[in-house]
């Protein structure tokens, strides 16, 4: 058998090597099946029936998952009844049945290829991995159609003992079961991408996995030897024992290295010399919270919620908010928590929403821009986000702001939602902070006087960066120039870091320049202390911070500043720093 070797998406890191399986999707029909008038009472009875069986089903699985592998894990599965129960996908489902007179089959298969074509237009990639979820809901209605239906759904669970499961993708709540049972060493997909429900559980239960293979189901079959490497997004088939060792061993580093990290994470986030810092995690899902407070989070830095929207094909209602914000605030055990106001519009549009594309949605009608035009919609989130207050330490965060006249109005909706609460005699926290995004170099430029009229300020470094340089921070062809460490970038950052600090105004840095151990000791080296992340780069963070001094990285820093490319100021501060503080570079790519 020859070697095979897959490039993909290491989307959860770690190595694992062992015997693959091969799981096999639901295939909806081809086939437009009529059903004679006198018969369709009967088939809507038959939809029905397999929608309750699903409803079962679910309720089933969440409270085996909720069992082996925590609440945060079984969340998935309330977010399908919620699609379940949503009344335009099942009126939608009996619509084409009873009008069209066919059977339900054809109805699933259609309505699954129209909500596949509405996701697919969506730009942003998150959003349109949102579509497996709905896809995983309809597929188990499809089977609780067959009369063994259940019976067939049951068998394919118990396929993978201990395994490396491949497949085209992964329904999320199959990948909910599946890894929640531990019987999973590793996962390899055709589909996905870093943000699908998939890639986020792999994460938090630590198991390793690599997507967006394309092909990885055509080259083997069950019963071959694979390796998956998340670490660095490879996948091998049949490798030989050379190969097999050098894995091994691989994997036997990583796991020491894994350690050491761990054990970080439960250090004090201090200094060398004493100073304080704090990390926080970004997150999209209230289940990341449980694994970010593992890796050392001392709190939710930032939480999307435009979120919310994804896990559903109709409007979130206020409690429907409130719920995540509640689960959040709540995991969060009495640590911040920044919940970001939506940053939906532009790219970013939701088929519940009916968005008319924009020629350039990056400069469009997105953000705290969409919500201040939303008003009611801004003002349902607002009034949750206060309600959840009473439960912990909760903060508002505004995105995209451009202008001061933005942070006026935001403040008048803020004090009016408050009015209504307590005309409804509803418990809401008085002293909820509430601070603004600065991700527009306007914003950046005026940073003196919005940090007078708030109470915290957050760079968001990667619209920052995007929009300061000019480059799509998602176009691969002008890439090169997205440069963290341009002297442009790094002054223009260091100047909303001071004023903040002069003006007593907290700031933290929640792009991913936080994540990266080089920037995070430059932010540190600008006197940051608040540094939000994507949770698994939490401990290599603490790790490279606890291994400076400030005074140290200070003097540096300012020293790198003079120089003139972004190039020249990574080797000088790399070089500087290794001088005096070898090991804090280790694993900074890992
Ligand atoms: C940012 O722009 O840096 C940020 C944190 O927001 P997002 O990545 O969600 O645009
Ligand atoms: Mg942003």
């Amino acid at each position: 058998m020859d070697l095979i070797r897959l490039r993909g998406i290491g989307v959860s890191p770690g190595i694992a090597l062992g015997e693959a399986v091969l799981s096999t999707p639901v295939l909806f029909t081809a086939r437009r099946e009529a059903v004679p008038a006198d018969r369709i009472p009967a088939e809507l009875d038959r939809l029905r029936l397999a929608m309750a069986r699903t409803a079962e089903e679910l309720a089933v699985l969440r409270d085996e998952v909720r069992e082996r592998a925590g609440g945060e894990n079984a969340f998935i599965f309330d977010a399908h009844r919620l699609i379940l129960e949503d009344a335009a996908l099942r009126g939608g489902l009996e619509r084409i049945v009873r009008e069209e007179k066919v059977r339900s089959e054809w109805a699933l298969s259609w309505t699954r290829e129209k909500y596949e074509k509405i996701f697919e237009g969506l730009a942003d990639e998150s959003f349109r991995q949102r579509k497996s979820d709905v896809e995983d809901v309809l597929s188990k209605i499809y089977r609780n159609l067959g009369d063994r239906g259940r019976a067939k759904s049951r068998g394919r669970e118990e396929v993978a003992a201990r395994r490396v499961l491949v497949a085209h993708d992964l329904m999320p709540s199959e990948a909910a079961l599946r890894l929640s049972r531990g019987q999973v060493l590793g996962i390899a997909l055709d589909m996905g991408g870093p943000t699908s429900h998939t890639a986020i559980l792999a994460r938090s239960l630590d198991i390793p996995a690599v997507v967006g293979l394309h092909d990885v189901t055509r080259h083997l079959r069950t019963g071959d030897t694979i390796i998956v490497d998340g670490t660095d997004g490879e996948v091998i088939i049949n490798p030989p024992p050379a190969v097999l060792k050098e894995f091994r061993s691989k994997r036997e580093r990583y796991l020491g290295y894994r350690k050491i990290l761990r054990k970080t994470a439960k250090l004090p986030s201090r200094t060398l010399d004493d100073v304080r810092f704090t990390p926080l995690a970004n997150i999209e899902l209230p289940e990341e919270v449980h694994m970010a407070l593992y890796y050392g989070a001392e709190g939710i830095g930032l939480f999307r919620s435009e979120f919310i929207y994804l896990q559903r094909t109709t409007l979130p209602s206020e409690d429907d908010h409130y719920e995540i914000y509640a689960r959040i605030v709540k995991a969060a055990q009495s640590a911040p928590v920044y919940i970001r106001t939506i940053d939906i519009g532009g790219d970013k549009a939701l088929p519940q929403l009916n968005i008319e594309k924009e020629p350039n949605p990056a400069l469009g009608l997105r953000a705290v821009r969409f919500s201040l035009k939303n008003q009611e919609m801004f003002r349902t989130q607002l009034r949750a986000v206060l309600r959840a207050s009473v439960l912990g330490d909760v903060r508002v965060l505004v995105p995209m702001v451009t202008e001061v006249e933005e942070v006026t109005e935001v403040k008048r909706l803020f004090r009016e939602v408050k009015a209504e609460l307590d005309a409804r005699r509803i418990k809401y926290g008085r002293q909820v902070p509430l601070g603004v995004m600065i991700e527009v170099p306007a914003a950046a430029a005026v940073a003196d006087r919005l940090a007078r009229d708030v109470d915290f300020l957050s760079i968001g470094t990667n619209d920052l960066i995007q929009y300061f340089l000019a480059v799509d921070r998602s176009n691969e062809h002008v890439s090169y120039l997205y440069k963290p460490l341009h002297p442009a970038v790094l002054r223009l950052i260091r100047s909303v870091i001071t004023i903040a600090q002069r003006q007593g105004t907290p700031v933290t840095v929640c792009g991913e320049m936080a994540a990266d151990p080089l920037s995070a000791i430059v932010l540190l080296g600008f006197g940051l202390r608040l540094f939000s992340m994507n949770p698994i780069f939490i401990p290599r963070i603490k790790k490279a911070l606890r291994a400076v001094e400030t005074r140290t990285v200070k003097r540096i820093v300012s020293a790198a500043l003079e120089l003139e490319t972004a190039q020249e100021i990574e080797e000088y501060i790399v070089e500087k720093i290794l001088v005096k503080h070898p090991e804090v570079f280790l694993g900074r790519r890992a």
